[in-house]
């Protein structure tokens, strides 16, 4: 759990890697979309606003079947809010929630930094962590972007949103609190004792 830009998809990639743990991130579910359900999801996603609770359940129940889910996965970006996480309550146990905590001011300055690479998805950021060329992604040489929701108006809406529907979740979970302003190393050291 963690605001937008906390660092939530990096240290759950990090962390699947690690204990060989399927990496659920729900933005990535829906930006993988095609045809008439992403112009669906586009609608909401480039506003900053959530896709309804409905369709984002029925994306991830389907993710969750996959044989790669079977020795456990980590969720990123899911639940966002109260009732997300009651049905998550009906389809799987969760067995530890981490949160990783940052102020809206970083939230702003890291969304604003953040390029990701069009073709694999590796994440930099122009202020906390930048690729070796400029506009280039370090893992495959192609060309990084901005993503289309990265936006002022998204982000203002996004934090709202959090505000608003997301931080009450936690009350729902005993959760570990992590830091998210230290390095990405620091990070991950607090996510690895979190999940010991
Ligand atoms: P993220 O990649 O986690 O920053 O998510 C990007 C966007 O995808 C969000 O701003 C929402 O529009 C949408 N999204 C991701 N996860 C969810 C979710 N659990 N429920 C509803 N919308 C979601």
């Amino acid at each position: 759990m963690g605001k937008p830009a906390s660092g939530k998809g990096t240290q759950a990639k990090r962390a699947s890697d690690k204990f060989g743990l399927c990496h659920i991130s729900t933005g990535d579910l829906l930006r993988a979309t095609a045809g008439d359900l992403r112009v669906e999801v586009d609608s909401y996603i480039t506003k900053g606003n959530l896709v309804p609770d409905e369709l984002i359940i029925r994306i991830l129940k389907e993710r969750l079947k996959g044989d790669d889910c079977e020795g456990g996965f980590i969720l990123d970006g899911f639940p966002r809010n109260i009732s997300q996480a009651e049905k998550l309550k009906e389809i799987v146990k969760i067995d530890k929630v981490i949160d990783i905590e940052i102020s809206d001011e970083e939230v702003v300055k890291r969304i604003l930094g953040r390029r990701s690479c069009g073709k694999c998805g590796s994440v930099f950021n122009t202020h906390t962590f930048r690729p070796q060329v400029e506009g280039v992604c370090d893992s495959c040489g192609s060309e990084l972007v901005s993503r289309a929701d990265d936006n002022e108006d998204s982000i203002k809406e996004r934090l709202a949103i959090y505000h608003r529907e997301t931080e009450s979740v936690l009350d729902m979970y005993t959760f570990v609190k992590i830091d998210g302003e230290q390095s990405i190393e620091s990070v991950f050291g607090e996510v690895l004792r979190a999940l010991d």
